[in-house]
């Protein structure tokens, strides 16, 4: 049995940055342990057809995190990076519009354009009626009927799976918020207002994919770092790992149920795990330019099976082609020879009641100071930037204050 205090379960983004964030603090008396050959996790990049690509799905890095753009770029300095003003598209009604729907009615056919204003200024929420507790009903509120049922529906099908009456509402401040007024202004003034979603400006690297900075924060922790190394069975109460590893303290950042074995927690706990929901991601490779100007592009068609594409000659330099971001419960038969990379935990599914059950599951695994970090072990819709941020607090609250 190997003897550490710190056991890291998964090297994407959190456990390394956790990781680092030891090291940078004197900690040395810890292992990362990862189930693939790199680490990265979800921000991982490979090279097709002479360039990186994103084998999850489309990464950039937000500029808003003044403590995670410095962590970052002590592994790849600003100079390594490109700065991007967010030029994305939804493909509606034929065309492609701006993004968010509601500050791009106005590029919409005319004979359709009156019909959203009306739905809008009927919505729930422009009316003062109550915030509803389903996701399906905010997005009717919110929204009014067109865009719930032309877009947001059929986008959020495609994406988290048929069922949306599972879901709840706690996270849509991840989505953009424009006034109705803003809308209207728009629509006259034929130009956007409003608020961009996340990444209104965003980095890119010059020469690498997203991957390369995660490649090296890897690299940088040395053999502390085991690739290949899949945490099986889990001991929380006992905290050893594989009956190969003891810790005094476990941060698991990898799905909860992608342990063989997870023992040592509690009936509740192990019904917790077992309820947590998520959607799997497709990226197929398509060597073909598109004649547009968006990094991505929004597709709501039931009909096409794909979510969206990544235009990835508009954000890569030098490089051609674009890809496809797929539920893989709606993956086409792929082609002889085509790059395919299938994600089995992409998105945590926001179900009802699942931010209260995760309290329970992480409070009473800290009892035997086991903790979830991430967007698996705590199981959110976090951004690698978020990822980070909390991976250096959780460390620093361990290790005493902040630096
Ligand atoms: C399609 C898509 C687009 C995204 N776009 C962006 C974006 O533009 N910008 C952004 O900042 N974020 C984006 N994200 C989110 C980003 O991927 C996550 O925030 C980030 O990867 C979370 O890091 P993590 O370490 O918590 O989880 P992960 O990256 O999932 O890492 C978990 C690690 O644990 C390992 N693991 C799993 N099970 C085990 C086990 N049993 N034993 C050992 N290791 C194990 C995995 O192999 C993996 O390396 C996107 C995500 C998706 C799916």
């Amino acid at each position: 049995m190997e003897k550490r205090k710190y056991v890291i379960i998964g090297a994407g983004p959190s456990g390394l940055a956790f990781a680092v964030r030891l090291m940078q603090r004197g900690e040395k008396d810890f292992v990362v342990l990862e189930s693939e050959d790199s680490a990265g996790g979800l921000c991982r990049s490979e090279e097709v057809d002479g360039s990186p690509l994103e084998i999850s799905g489309g990464h950039f890095l937000d500029v808003n995190r003044r403590k995670v753009l410095d962590m970052i770029s002590l592994f790849m300095p600003r100079g390594e990076w490109d700065l991007y003003k967010r030029e994305t598209r939804i493909f509606i009604h034929g065309r492609e519009i701006g993004s968010p729907v509601e500050s791009f009615i106005w590029q919409m056919p005319e004979e359709v354009q009156e019909r959203y204003l009306r739905d809008i200024a009927e919505a729930g929420s422009n009316k003062g009626a109550p915030k509803p507790g389903k996701f399906v009903d905010w997005i009717y509120w919110k929204l009014g009927k067109s865009i719930a049922e032309d877009y947001m529906l059929p986008y959020n099908r495609k994406l988290f799976g048929e069922n949306l009456d599972l879901l709840g509402t706690y996270w849509l401040e991840k989505l953009p918020s424009v006034s109705y007024e803003e809308t209207l202004r728009s629509c006259r003034e034929k130009r956007f207002f409003g608020k961009q979603p996340a990444h209104a400006q965003f980095f890119y690297p010059k020469k690498h994919g997203y991957g390369e900075v995660w490649r090296r924060m890897g690299e940088a922790l040395g053999d502390k770092l085991r690739l290949g190394e899949k945490a099986e069975r889990l001991d929380c109460a006992g905290r050893t790992v594989n009956g190969r590893y003891e810790a005094d303290c476990i941060v698991n950042t990898a799905p909860w149920a992608s342990f063989g074995e997870l023992s040592g927690i509690s009936d509740r706990a192990a019904d917790v795990v077992r309820g947590l929901m998520y959607s799997s991601v497709d990226v197929d490779y398509v060597p073909a330019n598109l004649d547009t100007e968006a990094q991505w592009i929004y597709y709501p068609d039931p009909a096409l099976s794909y979510h969206r594409i990544l235009v990835r000659h508009n954000f890569c330099p030098g490089a051609r082609g674009y890809w496809t971001e797929t539920n893989s419960t709606r993956a086409k038969p792929l082609a002889e020879g085509a790059f395919r990379h299938t994600s089995k935990y992409a998105y945590p599914l926001n179900t009802i009641g699942k931010n209260e059950a995760m309290d329970e599951l992480l409070g009473e695994l800290r009892q035997s100071n086991v903790h979830g970090l991430g967007r698996w072990g705590e199981w959110q819709h976090y951004n690698s930037d978020v990822v980070v941020e909390r991976a250096m607090g959780l460390a620093d609250s361990f290790l005493g204050g902040g630096r």
